[in-house]
């Protein structure tokens, strides 16, 4: 039933390598061909399967999951699709399309072990195609976590300053806050904006604000305890929490960051001059019964009467005091 230039096509591929197509020639009678035009499917998950197909021409293309990601393997004339099930019994997990007219043979799963018994090479030969198919599968499972990992973490941070973001300050600043009123411990939420910063764009331009912004998001997150949550409000605004932090504590830690930014030195490009900005906190001690839009209520008046005391100064919520 094969022709020559199937033969030699099923000899080259991997399953026969180095064994002898005549000691399983009376089996070839076991199998049928088969025949797919550009488009059709020839697996599909949770559709059982019970045969081993060999590409004799053509291109197949495998696809895990959902079917608009790009594909995760190709086959071509000599490879086989099928192997899966034919050792585990299972289903098959992902889609096998026909990407052009492809001829196959379809060598039933009885067959098969048939072929093994009388050709130990073709054993060998299919152990190696499994392993090449699982460490292929578990490449790409790792490669998909860690791509996911990353577009967790990209969600997560600021791409700015490389300070946590909002979204992810609404995640874990309330799970502190619960944390910290669970143990009846203290904490305090501290906002802090900087001075001017639409002057000082106006000044030095855009792009010497935003290197600004990441030189005080780093002096910021340096100055705190291993135990502080700091993430980016946003625009020049920044949200810290203090976990373990009574008033004494919230307003010295409030005026150490105030004051390490006020004597940050910023060169600038243009023949070294040096600027620098300044920092403005509100601080609110935690009270129980508040949840985080209390709390940040509470800092954001406290920081709009510092903008009004003059600027570069920390005010405690007047509410707290
Ligand atoms: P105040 O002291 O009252 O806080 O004055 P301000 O000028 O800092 O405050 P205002 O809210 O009027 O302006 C905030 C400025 O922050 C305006 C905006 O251009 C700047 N800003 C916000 N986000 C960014 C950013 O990502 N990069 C740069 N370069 N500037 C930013
Ligand atoms: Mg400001
Ligand atoms: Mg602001």
């Amino acid at each position: 039933m094969l022709n020559d230039d199937e033969r030699r096509q099923i000899a080259g591929g991997r399953l026969f390598r180095q064994t002898a197509l005549e000691s399983v020639e009376h089996l070839l009678e076991h199998c049928s061909r088969r025949s797919l035009a550009a488009g059709e499917t020839l697996l599909a998950p949770n559709v059982a399967n019970d045969t081993l197909f060999l590409v004799l021409s053509g291109e197949l293309r495998v696809y895990l999951g959902d079917r608009n990601l790009p594909e995760h393997t190709v086959l071509g004339g000599g490879d086989c699709v099928g192997e899966m099930s034919l050792m585990d019994g299972q289903k098959p997990s992902a889609h096998v399309i026909a990407a052009l007219d492809t001829s196959l043979l379809a060598i039933p799963h009885e067959t098969v072990w048939a072929m093994i018994e009388n050709a130990h090479g073709l054993a060998r030969n299919l152990l190696a195609i499994l392993a090449g198919r699982v460490r292929h599968d578990n490449l790409t499972l790792v490669t998909t976590q860690s791509r996911s990992l990353e577009f967790e973490e990209a969600a997560s941070v600021d791409a700015l300053t490389g300070l946590h973001n909002r979204r992810w300050m609404n995640e874990a600043f309330p799970r502190a806050l619960r944390r910290c009123e669970r143990d009846a411990a203290p904490l305090c939420l501290l906002m802090a904006d900087i001075d001017h910063f639409k002057r000082f764009n106006d000044q030095h331009g855009h792009l010497v604000g935003d290197s600004v912004l990441r030189i005080v998001a780093r002096s910021i997150a340096e100055d705190l305890r291993p135990q502080d949550l700091v993430a980016r409000y946003g625009g020049e605004e920044f949200a810290v929490m203090l976990p373990m932090a009574g008033i004494d504590e919230g307003m010295n830690i409030a005026e150490r960051l105030r004051a390490t930014v006020s004597q940050l030195r910023i060169t600038l490009a243009n023949g070294g001059t040096e600027e620098s900005v300044t920092l403005s906190c509100g601080v609110a001690p935690f009270r129980l019964g508040d949840d985080l839009a209390q709390l940040i209520g509470l800092a954001d008046a406290a920081l709009y009467l510092a903008k009004q005391g003059g600027r570069n100064c920390v005010v405690l919520s007047p509410e707290r005091a």
